[in-house]
């Protein structure tokens, strides 16, 4: 059995539906569980719709009507029986995301929100299911929030597997073990499940690989596909860098290591389940769908054969020091952290020395402020802003000067395998 994987950009509009379509055939007979993303930047639209809602903008409804209308044109295009039952099926959600907007938003807004943006991937889905059923690949729709079970942090569900695998063995499984009339492809939602209550939830953003793998895990499958619009795994991102190369093959050690850094093209917490399963990972263009791609396995021979760049851009470097010019200590270290963690900021980079200790992380708007003040109590606290952090897997001499030409050079930082640069983002006048 295997577990595809579709992301916005491979359904952004009728074209590239068909284009999946065409991809499933030559897997046609197989056994394949196929999680879909919202269409093209559907969740983006989503967020704001959510946002308008929050704050009773006017302005809602004409967000709402412009998704609706992107939809239909899909629809429109795929369909020629406009009394499809997909018509029925679209417009009905929209009628009741319609309906929840007219309502009075409650006071948790991440509750909200994943009420609201789940619904990208409900409506991509069911187009999807139908478009393809009606092209004569039989397939059966199924609702992730059945099987993908979580606690009820909206916006960043935890899953809780043991009650996922019960519910794939249940639910899933019969479909495929069972000689089935209706062919073996199944059309599920990535991003979202559903808490104990019955609520539905979203895993976080860019969450569908993660969705993938969960699936993949509790199905045991022999391979898991993430279809995208690159060839496969980049050594960088190519809109920072014009000479890009393809990983073909890494570890799972490495992928974890290089979405650790920042690199974005696989969620970072896809990983794991397919590890603790040996079950490899192939990311393959869908727009080559013949061509190789990359392939994530245990195997760890391939790992340094090519830098990888990774880029982090508007990065805050803080640096810390006691205000009587005492050590940094370990009680001081454990302090920091709290205070950190308590503001709900994430690390990327740390070093110390004497008596101050430096800490580089994303900027971000909401609780620096707070965090500021609470270390300014015990602390003396400097910090730049717009900064670049520039992490090199496999570096040399030559990959750290190519990218630090020009920058200035705030804190470097390196062990064996990688080297972290925190530049200035302009470049130095000659
Ligand atoms: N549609 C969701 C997002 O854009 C999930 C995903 O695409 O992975 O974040
Ligand atoms: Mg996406």
């Amino acid at each position: 059995m295997k577990v595809f994987k579709f992301g916005g950009a491979s359904v952004n509009n009728a074209e590239a539906v068909r284009n999946v379509a065409e991809i499933l055939k030559k897997f046609r007979g197989e056994k394949i569980l196929v999680v879909v993303s919202a269409m093209g930047k559907t969740t983006n639209a989503l967020e704001e719709i959510c946002q308008a809602y929050f704050n009773k903008s006017i302005q809602t409804k004409t967000l709402l009507d412009k998704v609706m209308h992107y939809h239909f044109k899909i629809i429109d295009n795929l369909f020629d029986d406009k009394n499809h039952e997909v018509y029925y099926d679209i417009q009905q959600i929209f009628d009741e995301l319609l309906h929840k907007l007219i309502s009075r938003a409650s006071e948790n807004y991440d509750f909200e929100y994943d009420q609201i943006v789940s619904n990208g991937e409900l409506i991509s889905t069911k187009i999807i299911s139908h478009y393809l059923n009606l092209k004569g690949f039989q397939n059966q729709w199924l609702d992730a929030r059945e099987i993908i079970k979580t606690d009820t942090s909206y916006r960043e569900g935890n899953v809780n597997w043991q009650e996922c695998m019960h519910k794939t063995n249940h639910l899933v499984i019969p479909f495929f073990e069972v000689k089935n009339p209706n062919g073996f492809l199944m059309i599920t939602q990535g991003f979202i499940g559903s808490t104990p209550d019955g609520h539905t939830i979203t895993l976080g953003r860019e969450g569908s690989d993660y969705s993938a793998a969960i699936f993949a895990y509790n199905l045991a499958a022999s391979e898991m596909i993430i279809w995208k619009d690159v060839p496969g795994l980049l050594n960088a991102d190519p809109k920072y860098y014009d000479d890009t190369h393809k990983l073909d093959a890494i570890s799972y050690r490495e992928a974890i290591e290089l979405a650790y850094y920042g690199a974005t093209i696989i969620h970072p917490k896809t990983i794991k389940p397919l590890q603790n399963k040996n079950i490899p990972l192939y990311v393959k263009s869908f727009l080559h769908p013949e061509n190789e791609g990359s392939i994530i396995s245990n195997h760890e021979n391939s790992d340094g054969l090519i830098p990888s760049f990774i880029f982090k851009q508007n990065q805050t470097l803080l640096s810390i020091s006691p205000k009587d010019f005492s050590f940094i200590a370990e009680e001081n270290l454990s302090d920091i952290f709290a205070i950190f963690s308590e503001n709900k900021i994430k690390i990327n980079l740390m070093q110390n020395s004497a008596i101050s200790f430096s800490v580089c992380f994303d900027e971000n708007a909401i609780y620096f402020g707070s965090l500021i003040k609470s270390l300014q109590k015990n602390y003396q606290v400097r910090y730049n802003l717009h900064l670049d952090l520039i992490t090199i897997r496999h570096y040399d001499q030559q990959t750290i000067n190519k990218v630090t030409a020009n920058r200035k050079v705030l804190l470097e930082q390196r062990s064996r395998t990688t080297a972290q640069m925190i530049v200035e983002n302009t470049l130095l006048q000659n």
